[in-house]
């Protein structure tokens, strides 16, 4: 199974990498798929998760924050569909956070400001970058992506990003995850298919120290695009 995902897997990295441009006038043309429209140029909102005086969980050996990591996949994350040719949208772009400018850490603002954001980009596509801790057992690893409950859409998305990370984590001998229905704010923030996207447990030493090299957040970043890509091609 594992090879057979490989194998699924490196051809379509190869189709983004050496010919998107005819992967996507194709998936552009299909009829009654959500890339129906030639003209249409598709939105994905990229939220890295807290910022500022919330800075999330902390690595367990270097005390980085999540913060710092979150934004980091974003903006790999930016280029990789800004380089396909998508809009994108971050609803942070600094290490401050959302509500900074009210003087203190105000959760509740800092949502609401993320979720209209979203609202303003009407968009295609939502990825909520955040990073995992689980204290009570540092063994475990890997990535984790979370759908909003009842979503068959998001489900979809979910599983075909989910894989794409566990290959990437495969590659350092880490175990599978399984893409999992929550109830999250952030993925109640618009119909369009939501995710939230841990990209590792920073509660691991072996995952925070992936996580704060540039090279794992570029293959992370291309492995979500890949999965996000084949989801299209797939409506
Ligand atoms: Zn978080």
């Amino acid at each position: 199974m594992r090879r057979y995902f490989s194998i699924i897997f490196a051809t379509i990295c190869f189709c983004i990498t050496a010919c998107f441009t005819a992967l996507r006038s194709i998936v552009y043309e299909r009829e009654n798929s959500i890339f129906a429209s030639s003209e249409r140029v598709f939105t994905v909102v990229i939220d890295a998760g807290h910022g500022g005086m919330d800075g999330g969980v902390v690595g367990k050996r270097t005390g980085i924050k999540e913060s710092d990591l979150n934004l980091g996949v974003s903006f790999a994350l930016k280029d990789v569909f800004e380089d396909a040719g998508f809009f994108v949208v971050l609803t942070r772009k600094t290490q401050l956070g959302l509500s900074d400018d009210v003087g203190l850490w105000n959760k509740n603002a800092d949502m609401r400001k993320r979720r209209e954001i979203i609202k303003n980009a009407n968009p295609d596509l939502v990825l909520s970058i955040h990073q995992n801790s689980l204290p009570s057992s540092t063994r475990v690893r890997g990535g984790q992506v979370f759908y909003k409950t009842d979503s068959l859409v998001g489900e979809k998305l979910a599983v075909l990003v989910q894989d794409a990370i566990n290959f990437v984590y495969s590659k350092h001998g880490v175990k599978d995850r399984v893409a999992k229905a929550e109830e999250y704010y952030m993925l109640e923030c618009t119909n369009a298919p939501s995710l939230i996207v841990e990209c590792g447990f920073l509660s691991n030493a072996e995952d925070e120290y992936l996580l704060t090299t540039n090279t794992h957040k570029k293959q992370l970043a291309n492995a979500i695009f890949s999965g996000v890509m084949a989801f299209f091609s797939q409506s």
